[in-house]
């Protein structure tokens, strides 16, 4: 896999991102501005979070936003997937996280997120063991180390905060907590919206009708995403199955033919 520490601007545009309108101001204001005019806040004495813990239900947008915000700050992004630090013989994980922050520093400004932190930050003494103790320990002493690492935010994401040690949770460590939740009727709308840019939508298509239908209640960002991927596989197929075997009509149909249709949305959702 990817060695540990890779940093690049990410390519998600706060447009791909569909509601989380709430989240997305409050990041503006700790991260995005702080990053692109530090010396107004410096002037001005302003000492804000840098720690931050994304909490909710899985594939709601928590690793999307993370990315949106560095790509909106010029930052770099370092991506850590909890679980896969904790796979290491004993002692490498420890310094593996020296490593990562010493990285972050270096390529700062830099969010540095880390995927699935629960596994990292189990509460002391239940599941994890000495393992997940001496780990814990470790990033705690980094994440203590604030004054160092200027221009580097921390972002956190899990879907259960409730198995986190609290020592982890305090001002300084990930100290601001941001529920990110499941979309509601509007909300699904400007997600399939963000999921549609750049595809052949046909024009008859009302996706926030589709996003109000019973089909649709209680999906995820990434459940509408993958109904969009289905819709549009729709799409490809029956366009090639019309190539192979053209019908009189198939060969006639003027306009915009092959677009995705709410035929296609509607033969994914059953
Ligand atoms: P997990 O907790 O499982 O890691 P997550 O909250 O980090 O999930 P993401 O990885 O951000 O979820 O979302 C998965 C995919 O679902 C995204 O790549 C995107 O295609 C889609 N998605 C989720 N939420 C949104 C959203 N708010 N707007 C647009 N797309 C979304």
């Amino acid at each position: 896999s990817r060695r540990e520490g890779f940093s690049s601007i990410p390519n998600v545009k706060w447009e791909d991102v569909g509601g989380l309108d709430l989240l997305r101001r409050e990041f503006d204001r700790y991260i995005v501005r702080r990053i692109k005019y530090p010396n107004d806040y410096e002037e001005y004495g302003v000492d804000l979070e840098t720690g931050f813990l994304l909490y909710g239900p899985p594939g709601c947008g928590k690793t999307l936003i993370a990315k949106a915000v560095a790509n909106e700050a010029g930052a770099n992004f370092i991506h850590i997937k909890g679980p896969e630090l904790l796979n290491k013989y004993v002692g490498e994980s420890e310094l593996a996280v020296r490593t990562i922050f010493s990285r972050a520093r270096t390529c700062s400004p830099c969010i540095l997120f880390f995927d699935e932190v629960d596994a990292l930050t189990t509460k002391r003494g239940k599941e994890g063991g000495w393992v997940v103790e001496r780990l814990l320990n470790q990033l705690l002493i980094e994440l203590d180390g604030a004054d160092q690492r200027k221009g580097v935010y921390i972002i956190g994401a899990t879907n259960r905060p409730e198995v986190m040690d609290r020592a982890v949770l305090r001002p300084g460590r990930f100290g601001k907590l941001m529920y990110v939740p499941l979309p509601n009727q509007d909300e699904r709308g400007l997600i399939l919206n963000a999921l549609s840019k750049n595809k052949p939508l046909d024009a008859d298509v009302d996706l926030n009708a589709i996003a109000r239908s019973e089909a649709c209640a209680n999906l995820s960002g990434a459940d509408l995403s993958a109904l969009m991927n289905e819709a549009a596989m729709a799409a490809v197929e029956e366009k090639f199955t019309k190539i192979e075997a053209p019908t009189h009509e198939g060969a006639s149909e003027g306009g915009m033919p092959h677009t995705i249709k709410a035929s296609h949305f509607e033969r994914a959702l059953t």
